[in-house]
C-alpha cells in the first residue's frame, strides 16, 4: 500500500543493496560518483531518487528465489497494482463517508493519499541517501559499508533510520537498540509476537549488540 513496487522486487533490490553496500553493484549508494564534493552531491541525488530511473533491474530469480517459491507472497506481489488503487481509493471513500460530499473525498485523497505517499517515499529514500552519509556509526559494518544511525529520522521512518545497526546486524528485529532510540516497527513486531502471529523473532540480546559495537 506504500506505492514502493511489488514486495518481491522490493526485497530483491534490498538484498542486493546489502550484498554490495556502497560498492559497485549497490543499486543506490551515495558513493557511486566518488567522495569529492561534486560526486558526493550527485551520489546523494542518485541514492535518493535517481537510481529509480536507471535501467538497472535486480533479478528476483537471483536475489529472492525463496519468495518466488512462496505462493502467498507471489499473490501479494501480483496484487501490487490493485493495492495502489486501494491505497488511494480508501482515503477517498473515508473522506466522502465522513464529510458527506465528494469534495471531502477529493480532499482526503489529496492529503491522506497523494501527500502521504510522497512524504513516505522521501523518508524511505532518505534511509538510502542520508543514512549512508550523515549520522553516527556506533556499530561495526563490513568494509566500504557506510550506513549510519540518524536519530532525526527515527520516528518518521518508524525506526528504520537506525541504519548503522541494521547493516551491522541485518536480521535484528530492532534497529534502535540503544537507550532512548525510538523504533515503532520493533513495537509492532513485538505486538504480533504477543498475538502469536509471528515466531522465531531475532531480538537483539545484550551480547549480540555488544559484539557488534565499533
Ligand atoms: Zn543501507
Ligand atoms: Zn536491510
Amino acid at each position: 500500500m506504500s506505492f514502493q513496487g511489488d514486495v518481491i522486487g522490493w526485497v530483491a533490490t534490498h538484498r542486493r543493496h546489502h550484498a554490495f553496500t556502497d560498492r559497485p553493484g549497490d543499486p543506490h549508494s551515495p558513493y557511486r560518483y566518488g567522495t569529492h564534493l561534486r560526486g558526493q552531491l550527485r551520489g546523494l541525488l542518485h541514492a535518493h531518487v535517481g537510481w529509480l530511473f536507471r535501467n538497472d533491474r535486480t533479478p528476483p530469480e537471483r536475489y529472492a528465489p525463496d519468495l518466488l517459491a512462496d505462493r502467498d507472497i507471489r499473490a501479494v506481489a501480483r496484487a501490487f497494482p490493485a493495492l495502489c488503487v486501494l491505497t488511494l481509493a480508501l482515503p477517498f471513500a473515508a473522506g466522502w463517508a465522513i464529510g458527506g460530499t465528494w469534495v471531502y473525498g477529493v480532499t482526503a485523497l489529496l492529503w491522506a493519499g497523494l501527500v502521504r505517499i510522497a512524504l513516505l517515499h522521501h523518508v524511505t529514500w532518505s534511509v538510502n541517501s542520508l543514512c549512508h552519509m550523515i549520522g553516527e556509526r556506533p556499530f561495526r559494518t563490513r568494509c566500504h559499508d557506510r550506513a549510519t544511525n540518524l536519530w532525526l529520522l527515527a520516528l518518521l521512518s518508524f525506526g528504520e533510520s537506525g541504519h548503522n545497526l541494521h547493516h551491522a546486524d541485518p536480521t535484528s528485529a530492532r534497529h534502535g537498540v540503544d537507550r532512548g532510540q525510538l523504533d515503532p516497527s520493533a513495537a509492532v513486531i513485538r505486538l504480533l509476537e504477543r498475538l502469536g502471529w509471528v515466531h522465531d523473532v531475532r531480538w537483539p540480546t545484550a551480547d549480540r549488540v555488544a559484539a557488534r559495537r565499533a
